[in-house]
């Protein structure tokens, strides 16, 4: 079986290395002219730690990850709003919660793509899919068509031609929102420990992860009714803006932070989708359940379908429908919900009403952080061997 993967994201380089792994013969297409690392970092929640394992990589994510312990939150004054204690997590999912940047991610990824000897084709634009009765061929903008049996679309939220192709509509949902991120990296030591710290405002958020005690990334958002055109160079004074009256570590994080590091993301996400495949095209990651940055999930998920997708294609080699069938019964229902959730924890966290925040903050105090982590756990071990 000869399997074309679309596209070189965390989605499509892990579903290659999983696919690869089990046997298959797999090549990758990607339209820029090399990997892409937009964004500062990811948690790999356990769910996503136990995949790097079962793909080898865990022992190269260790070398550089910082193992995040707590979930502290506080109010924009810099109230204490409760904590949620990672470890409870770790221990009932049995692997860690790992704090990378992406670029690390992506360099592991690559490294065992080359050293696993897949093919990964750069500067390859899918412009169309072609039809021939059930079997499609992805056509190029530098017009090579390439065929083969299956087709997995990993290209992404944001335009992904595969989405288009089994959903008929590929148009995200803008969720009103902005989200700044950035790499932070001084010579002094500027965190305590490594807990993530969650800053909740009234329609504005700031979050900080660690990796080490002189090294994090950041994200600060605020809504933002309207997308407007972004000018990279005034980044940093946008945020110190938005954040002025918060926190002073906020302030010198920013500060701090180098001014080409800064992105600035108008925040989109998907509907679920019920159907993920149409004759030999499969979908996975971003492109088929794009969730909110506020789930923390995206690229867990992407490697969960990673794992999930080569192990359906092994078990009904014979039966493709069969085994699009049973990957995405597995996946569905486990993505709707975190795409959901995700979209709950933002209306929260970025609302814009006062009293509801109020309460909001009055809720979070009280809640116990040990159910909150069960929860967690819970809905993130759901179907993971
Ligand atoms: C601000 C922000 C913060 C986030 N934080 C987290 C986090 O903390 N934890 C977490 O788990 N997730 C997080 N996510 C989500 C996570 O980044 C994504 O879910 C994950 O990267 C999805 O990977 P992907 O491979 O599906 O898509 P992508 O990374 O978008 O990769 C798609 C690839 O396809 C290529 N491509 C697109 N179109 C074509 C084409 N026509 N032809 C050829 N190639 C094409 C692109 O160039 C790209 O390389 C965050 C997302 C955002 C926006």
């Amino acid at each position: 079986m000869n399997i074309l993967i679309i596209g070189a994201g965390i989605a499509g380089l892990s579903a290659a290395i999983s696919l690869k792994l089990q046997g298959f013969n797999v090549e990758i297409v990607e339209r820029s002219s090399s990997l892409t690392d937009i964004g500062a970092g990811i948690v790999s929640w356990p769910n996503a730690s136990n995949i790097l394992d079962k793909l080898g990589l865990l022992e190269e994510v260790l070398n550089v990850a910082g193992k995040v312990t707590s979930m502290k939150r506080f109010s924009s004054e810099g109230e204490a709003l409760g904590t949620i204690d990672i470890t409870t997590i770790n221990e009932m999912m049995s692997y860690p919660s790992l704090s990378i940047l992406r670029y690390d991610l992506m360099r592991i990824l690559n490294n065992k793509i080359n050293e696993i000897k897949i093919p990964i084709h750069f500067d390859h634009n899918l412009l169309s899919f072609v039809s021939n009765n059930n079997l499609v061929s992805a056509k190029f903008s530098n017009k090579k068509i390439i065929k083969a049996d299956v087709i997995i679309g990993a290209d992404g939220r944001m335009n992904s031609l595969s989405r288009e192709y089994v959903k008929g509509d590929n148009t995200p949902k803008y969720q009103g929102f902005i989200n700044w991120v950035g790499i932070i990296k001084s010579k002094n030591d500027i965190f305590s420990d490594l807990s993530v710290c969650d800053y909740w405002g009234i329609g504005k958020r700031f979050g900080i992860v660690p990796l080490s005690k002189n090294h994090g990334y950041w994200a600060g958002g605020i809504t933002a009714k309207n997308i407007e055109r972004k000018n990279p160079s005034l980044y940093k004074n946008e945020l110190l803006h938005a954040f002025k009256d918060w926190p002073s570590n906020i302030q010198d994080i920013i500060q701090n932070t180098k001014d080409s590091i800064i992105n600035k993301i108008y925040v989109h996400d998907h509907d679920p989708l019920s159907i993920w495949h149409k004759n030999n095209v499969i979908l996975i990651g971003d492109c088929a359940h794009a969730a909110l940055p506020t789930s923390g999930q995206g690229a867990c998920q992407a490697l969960e379908d990673a794992w999930h997708l080569a192990n359906c294609l092994k078990e009904n080699q014979n039966n493709l429908s069969q085994a699009f069938e049973s990957f995405t019964k597995i996946r569905i229902k486990k993505t709707s919900n975190i795409i959901m959730g995700g979209r709950a924890l933002a209306f929260s966290i970025f609302n814009e009403d006062k009293e509801f925040c109020l309460k909001r903050n009055i809720g979070a105090q009280n809640m116990k952080g040990h159910k909150q982590a069960s929860a967690m756990a819970n809905l993130w071990l759901e179907n993971l061997a």
